[in-house]
């Protein structure tokens, strides 16, 4: 099977209107990219201005709440993204586990509520450098996988992000052997999973990539596309890795 490769890139806590003609750029450079699938993940107070200006570009959002509404002080639900007019959310990144402490269990239950309002999700997983170290960066993410990856995932919703913690914002990368290393190991684990659709299932990588080391990454079979943090931020970095996918 295909899969088409998808870019998507996270803003973090990065993002003020004077931003919105990065979005704009990058909406454009995406559309004159048809074969690519592109995404932006924008900070929650931006996503109904960045969908104003974005075109066909899809804008997602970084987290959401594991419960449809409720009395949770300074949490966004599913259905206001949507309202919001997201369309895909990043669930279990590394920076939520480690600030806000957040579990594989939270990341599924985060991404069934979004599943439940109609986005898409983009769930994240990946070993510390100290797990890396000790030989245990296969076994973290298939354990992540099995507590985290809903059991009718598929890949018209779903999308899996392996994003090694020790590479984000960096500068350091595994090499593309290594990911696709594991990329094959993820998927295995997703078939065991949820069968035959872990086939359709696009595995991005996500830690350091930039227009320098996209073309090298993203020429490998089991790599789906990247998350990309730090070079998304601005049309001029961001760009050059939508056009090497
Ligand atoms: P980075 O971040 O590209 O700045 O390393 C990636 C991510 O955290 O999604």
């Amino acid at each position: 099977m295909t899969r088409r490769k998808l870019v998507v890139g996270n803003w973090k806590m990065y993002g003020l209107r004077a931003d919105l003609p990065q979005v704009r750029a990058i909406a454009d450079a995406a559309a004159a990219n048809p074969s690519v699938d592109a995404a932006l993940c924008v900070p929650f107070t931006l996503i109904e201005r960045a969908v104003a200006v974005a075109g066909a570009l899809t804008i997602g959002a970084q987290d959401c709440h594991e419960a449809d509404a409720g009395p949770h002080t300074g949490c966004t639900s599913a259905a206001m993204l949507v309202e919001a007019g997201a369309r895909t959310v990043i669930v279990g990144h590394s920076e939520r586990r480690a600030d806000q402490h957040e579990t594989s269990q939270d990341a599924w239950a985060k991404a069934a509520a979004a599943r439940r309002h109609g986005l898409n999700v983009i769930l994240c997983c990946g070993e510390t450098e100290a797990e890396r170290d000790a030989g245990r960066a296969e076994r973290v993410v298939q354990a992540q996988i099995e507590k985290s990856v809903p059991e009718d995932a598929s890949g018209d919703w779903f999308t899996l992000a392996y994003e090694p913690r020790w590479a984000i914002g960096t500068g350091r990368t595994p090499t593309p052997d290594e990911i696709a290393s594991i990329h094959a190991i993820a998927r295995a684990k997703m078939r065991q999973l949820v069968g035959d659709a872990a086939q359709g299932i696009r595995i991005l990588y996500g830690g350091s990539v930039t227009g320098a080391n996209a073309a090298a990454i993203l020429a490998m079979d089991d790599i789906d596309g990247a998350l990309v943090g730090g070079a998304s931020l601005t049309a001029e970095k961001f760009v050059p890795i939508i056009r090497a996918a």
